[in-house]
């Protein structure tokens, strides 16, 4: 499903007066390219004995009943009923482990499952739990299917947006071939390899290096020469510094979380002041590229791998600790009178989120709404429009709190339009906003 097909009104649901209540606060949680310290964590946590196991000389094939007697699969294969399961040829035998368990526990088995022929030939190796595989093809999303207005949009926004080129001082980056609009998803990206955490933490190093070399190695070979090719950070081990400098870390949709591979957004460099921002669809395990602001050919197409934000020296701090690099983006080397005032804003929303918040703990909801009303405008100096949608929600809530039904309503619209063009559509978020909304129509009709 694709944010310009999503029809609000038809997907609707029915809420609980406890649903309610806990759908009213929804937090913002923007993707965000996994930090090389975080991965670093991952990979060095002490591990557990694990068992390496191949899955009996069988040919490869569908997940699903039959597999389950010919491989040792746990029970619990999770999958959602109403998705109807596509049967998936994977193209090498699935290569499986078990993860340690207390005697009384049923072990996770992690396996690697590579399907050449996602996605139009792009190909896809995913090293996760049976669980979470499962969870996968039950949502059907390994059939190929090439998103069908793709190649008509690019066609109609003058072709191919961007280029992946050498830019100075930062080995490559992504640069637009054309003017980009805002709001344009002007690049679709699919991962080549897909890793879930738990496998990460409990692997033994040696285990985790050589399944994820095959994981990168079964794919077909155009999508395994891009991920060799992609740059390497530091670390000893080949597959270690390719992950390292190139992961996005992604949820799925039954929660997990998992490492990507994308090749191309991969190259896309870090700026403070982006021009762009990602979004993760858990049904096409796509990444989409946005247009924050109209982007002009030539430009260097830039993401923030910092949290929203953080103030000017927490976020170099950040980008130092976790990405080992110094930002010289255009916003850390604006004039000290830029910075100050930046920072000044940003420090000052963070004590007005802490007023708001004990401004409606206490039940001054008139203040509180003022408040909010302060912070949209700021969030709109700082140039962060994907914080818009949850002081949208904020404000719903606090007009719910106040018994003004109709600014309640309206403030939800505004929430749930933002949530489809920034969130997923897949995110919790819209569905709260969803269903604060439905309820608000319960209560007045
Ligand atoms: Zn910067």
């Amino acid at each position: 499903m694709h944010a310009d097909v999503f029809d609000p009104v038809s997907m609707a649901t029915v809420t609980t007066a406890a649903e309610f209540a806990r759908s009213s606060i929804a937090a913002m949680t923007p993707a965000l390219p996994l930090s090389v310290q975080l991965l670093l964590s991952l990979l060095l946590t002490k591990s557990y004995a694990s068992t390496l196991t191949q899955c009996p000389n069988k040919p490869p094939g569908r997940l699903g009943e039959d597999r389950l007697r010919t491989c040792p699969l746990p029970g619990d294969l999770g999958i959602i009923p109403e998705h109807e399961p596509t049967a998936v040829s994977w193209s090498f035998a699935p290569r499986c482990m078990a993860a340690p368990a207390k005697p009384d526990e049923v072990p996770r088995v992690d396996c690697l499952f590579t399907a050449a022929d996602f996605r139009n030939g792009h190909g896809i190796s995913v090293v996760t739990s049976t669980t979470a595989a499962s969870n996968l093809v039950g949502l059907g999303v390994f059939p190929d299917s090439p998103d069908p207005a793709a190649a008509a949009r690019r066609r109609a926004a003058g072709g191919r947006a961007y280029e992946v080129v050498d830019v100075p001082g930062k080995g490559k980056g992504v640069v637009a071939r054309r003017k980009i609009r805002k709001d344009e998803i002007f690049i679709v990206d699919y991962p080549a390899v897909l890793i879930g955490i738990d496998f990460l933490a409990d692997a033994k190093p040696h285990h985790r290096r050589r399944v994820i070399k095959q994981a990168i190695n079964q794919l077909p070979e155009r999508t395994r020469d891009r991920v060799y090719g992609l740059s390497r950070g530091d670390g000893t081990y080949e597959v270690d510094s390719i992950l390292g400098a190139n992961s996005n870390s992604v949820t799925l949709a039954d929660g997990e979380l998992h490492v990507g591979v994308f090749p191309e957004v991969a190259r896309i460099n870090h700026s403070c002041r982006p021009n762009a921002y990602y979004r993760f669809s858990q049904r096409r395990l796509a990444i989409e590229v946005v247009a924050y602001v109209p982007i002009e050919a030539g430009d260097e197409i830039l993401m923030s791998y910092v949290p929203l934000g953080l103030k000017h020296d927490e976020r170099r701090k950040y980008l130092r600790d976790n990405w080992g690099f110094e930002c010289r983006c255009s916003l850390c080397h604006a004039p000290e009178s830029e910075i100050s005032e930046s920072q000044g804003r940003r420090r000052q929303m963070n004590e007005m989120k802490q007023t708001l918040q004990d401004a409606r703990r206490d039940g001054y909801y008139k203040e509180a709404i003022t408040i909010a009303g302060d912070l949209l405008q700021f969030t709109e100096w700082e140039g962060m429009p994907l914080l818009t949608p949850e002081y949208h929600d904020t404000l719903a809530d606090l007009y719910l709190l106040k018994g003004d039904m109709a600014n309640a309503t309206r403030y939800a619209r505004m929430a749930l339009n933002g949530w489809v063009q920034f969130g997923s559509v897949d995110d919790d978020q819209l569905e709260n906003s969803r269903r604060l909304l439905q309820g608000l129509a319960n209560t007045q009709s």
